[in-house]
């Protein structure tokens, strides 16, 4: 199984910016150091100064579940993919919660991304409520029985899961490398009673909210944690740098 470590820029960062995070982190990892799989997920107007770098792949933060169209401000699959894009983050929470996209709409961007030869990193997780309420298991396994509904399993097997509790983004406050572990294990269960142990297998299953390049090492040894979906500590090439070499070692 191949080690993912995907930052996610939000609505971070200008063409210089970007330009400037590429040279700092080619000059500080060497390819032939990587042995883990780097995406960056940056805003739509940072995929064309980005692609192409040979070290880290791009990824887009949303994508449409429709082909073409009447669609004023959206961005297709085919578009992402004429950019070379490799990856796109679907179903955030960030964007189920502002921009009210719901279980079946994720399920139909998954779809669309897989039909462009795009691999979705499908996002789940609760809210603190929710755990508090012991709802965090039953609302994960609801959202991933959702998201891939009506995919057989070959193309189940493309997609990469991240597991990224709604109270650990963005807050500082990281869940502990025992109950990320204990969610991926229950989401591979779920894929493996869905498909079979084989699809759930190959499903790399990432870990996201408030990890860092101080958590990392812990949150990677764990069997069932196959990687990170980083926010905040991707915008800093250091501090990123440093994540992709301990999922490296
Ligand atoms: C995210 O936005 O996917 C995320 C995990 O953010 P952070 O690392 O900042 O919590």
């Amino acid at each position: 199984m191949r080690t993912i470590i995907a930052g996610n820029w939000k609505m971070n960062k200008t063409i210089k910016e970007a330009k400037d995070f590429k040279n700092k982190i080619l000059d500080e990892i060497g390819r032939e150091n990587l042995t883990c799989d780097v995406v960056i997920c940056p805003p739509y107007t940072l995929i064309e100064a980005l692609k192409g770098n040979g070290l880290f792949a791009v990824g887009s933060q949303n994508i449409s579940e429709e082909v073409s169209g009447a669609y004023t401000g959206e961005i297709s699959s085919d578009m992402l993919k004429e950019l070379k894009v490799e990856y796109s983050i679907v179903g955030h929470s960030e964007r189920r919660t502002i921009y009210k996209e719901d279980d079946e709409m994720v399920n139909r961007k998954v779809k669309q991304a897989l039909d462009s030869t795009i691999i979705p990193i499908l996002c789940v997780g609760e809210t603190l409520a929710e755990r508090k309420a012991e709802r965090a298991v039953s609302k994960v396994e609801f959202q991933i029985e959702a998201a891939f509904a009506g995919l057989t399993s070959t193309r189940a097997k493309k997609v990469v899961i991240a597991y990224e509790p709604i109270w650990a983004i963005g807050t500082g406050v990281t869940a502990t490398s025992e109950q990320a572990e204990e969610m991926c294990f229950i989401i591979r269960k779920k894929i493996s009673k869905m498909y079979d142990s084989s699809v759930a297998d190959e499903i790399p299953i990432l870990y996201g909210g408030s990890a860092n390049a101080a958590n990392a090492k812990e949150l990677l040894a764990k069997p069932n944690i196959n990687g990170l979906l980083v926010g905040g500590a991707s915008l800093k090439p250091d501090e990123f740098a440093k994540i992709a070499m301990i999922a490296s070692k």
